[in-house]
């Protein structure tokens, strides 16, 4: 029987590859964002991918979406928790509202959507859920105190879970992509951009479908013994 698999912030940018990823290999994808309504009406148009909306950030809003796509796809064998946002602001110019925001959608909207489809997964005594990390999580970056750290916790998260849920057929994983050419990255200064770019060693940004050919990867059968890891893609620019 075909997989089911939902991917948070899958209608653009590398949710939207993992989506098309997943897809290609047979498995049935639930895809959710938050705002861009047009956007994910043209990218289930475009893919035949269903798109549910609802903000990870609010617990009742995953438990019930979560719901929705189980409802209409089945149970959710597969998570892909991609959604992300960054405030960037200098650590003595954050406001709360900056910490708050990045974190309650980083990293709170991992625990949100693995408190929604996690028991489930225990009880079917199979699960796989790939968290979505970043370089910056690894190494820090300039006005991401809030963004890093989110970033890093998500790390801590995956690695806690792996242990948890290992006995139940349920593996966790991080991707750690670097900097990928999405709306994200654009919205970084051309200059900036450039400095990035000459520090890695492949010397450009990644693509977002390479993100979503690795995610594959971890959901596929031959990736069982993969749980706790995180697996850094980012062109040799951040080693260990
Ligand atoms: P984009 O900004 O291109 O897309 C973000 C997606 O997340 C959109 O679908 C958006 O929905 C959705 N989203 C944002 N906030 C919420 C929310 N509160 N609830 C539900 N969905 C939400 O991001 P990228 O594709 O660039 O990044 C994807 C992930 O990869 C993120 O976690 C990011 O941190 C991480 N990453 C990205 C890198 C990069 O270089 N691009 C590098 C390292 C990590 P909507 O369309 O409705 O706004």
């Amino acid at each position: 029987m075909a997989k089911v698999a939902i991917v948070t912030g899958g209608t653009r940018g590398i949710g939207r590859a993992i989506c098309l990823a997943l897809k290609e290999t047979g498995i049935i994808v639930g895809a959710s964002y938050v705002s861009d309504v047009k956007c994910a009406e043209a990218f289930s148009n475009d893919t035949g991918i269903a798109v549910f909306r609802w903000d990870v950030s609010d617990p009742q809003a995953c438990l019930d979406g979560a719901r929705k796509v189980e409802d209409a796809l089945g149970p959710t064998d597969i998570l892909v928790n991609n959604a992300g946002i960054t405030r960037d602001v200098a650590a003595h110019k954050m406001q709360i509202e900056d910490w708050r925001a990045v974190i309650d959608t980083n990293l709170g909207g991992c625990f949100n959507m693995i408190r929604a489809v996690y028991p489930g997964m225990r009880e079917r005594r199979w699960g796989r859920i790939i968290n979505i990390g970043s370089i910056n999580g690894q190494g820090g970056q300039f006005g991401q105190i809030n963004y890093s750290a989110a970033k890093a916790g998500i790390h801590g998260l995956t690695k806690a879970l792996a242990l948890e849920g290992a006995k139940f057929g349920v593996t966790t994983n991080t991707i750690a992509p670097g900097y990928c050419n999405t709306e994200m990255v654009a919205a970084v200064p051309a200059d900036a951009l450039a400095k990035v770019v000459a520090k890695v060693p492949l010397g450009r940004l990644g693509e977002a479908d390479e993100i979503g050919a690795a995610v594959a990867f971890l959901c596929s059968d031959k990736a069982g013994y993969f749980n706790g890891s995180q697996l850094s893609i980012n062109g040799g620019h951040h080693m260990y």
